[in-house]
């Protein structure tokens, strides 16, 4: 009776361990973990795509102005996996933001405009991965075109799955990923010197509280806000250590998200 009792009592256990609502991911995993790489820095396709590719991992790459002599190793990415996703094609941002002609500042664009350059950057992206539909990255995680927001222009548009921001919040981090909405992916972004164990804290964050961390990263082992090649290998290690955490995609997760509504 005892053991019949143990074993009606640890599901009952393990269910009040979870949040009220959270999604159940593949192969009972307790959160997703997306790794997601911005600005098309060839830094990321020396070290970032290597080091993935070693683990078995498929990260998100958000292209702007990809550089014309990376065009074919970025098509070689998207072919094994990996997401490409839309950062505009000039990055705009607010000119306080940081130097840059006036006219690739958001200050220069109307809403048309940047909407129509998202759209071309699409085009781009499909010509190297054959997909049909992207998600995006806002640049410097701002959704300004001459002092106008224009995220519900854009969904409105229709051009981009979802778009992910720059800041996270602990409200932030919900464990129904499935309830997020598209257009407000929240995402972290780290400080130049981060380090291996600071990256980690992030991820065992997600590891408790369910739901998903997004990791934003720029310049890996070279290029501009970088990480180290250690701190980032770091993680990837303590990623590959934990299958309960599944790393995918921010396509992935988000489709696996909403195609699995959380039913408890
Ligand atoms: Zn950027």
């Amino acid at each position: 009776m005892k053991r019949v009792l143990a074993l009606l009592i640890a599901p009952l256990l393990s269910l009040a361990a979870l949040p009220a609502q959270a999604t159940e991911w593949p192969n009972g995993a307790r959160a997703a973990v997306v790794l997601t790489y911005d600005d098309a820095a060839t830094s990321q396709l020396d070290h970032a795509v290597p080091a993935l590719d070693a683990a078995g991992f498929k990260g998100t790459f958000f292209l702007s102005a990809p550089k014309p002599a990376d065009i074919e190793r970025w098509r070689a990415v998207a072919a094994e996996g990996h997401e490409l996703g839309n950062h505009t094609i000039f990055h705009p941002c607010s000119a306080a933001s940081f130097p840059a002609p006036a006219r690739y500042t958001s200050e220069a664009y109307t809403v048309d405009e940047m909407l129509k350059e998202i759209e071309q950057m699409n085009v781009t992206l499909t010509a190297l991965d054959g997909r049909p539909t992207h998600g995006m990255a806002t640049p410097c995680g701002q959704s300004v075109a001459g002092g106008v927001d224009y995220l519900e222009a854009l969904r409105a548009a229709g051009l981009v799955t979802y778009v992910r921001g720059v800041n996270v919040t602990p409200a932030d981090l919900r464990a129904d990923v499935g309830t997020m909405d598209p257009m407000h992916v929240p995402a972290r972004g780290f400080p130049v010197g981060v380090t291996g164990p600071q990256l980690i804290d992030f991820a065992e964050g997600a590891q408790a509280g369910g739901g998903m961390a997004v990791f934003l990263f720029h310049g890996v082992g070279g290029d501009h806000l970088q990480v180290s090649l250690g701190a980032h290998q770091a993680l990837i290690d303590w990623l590959k250590a934990h299958p309960d955490v599944w790393v995918t995609t921010l396509q992935g997760a988000l489709d696996w998200a909403k195609d699995h509504p959380s039913t408890h």
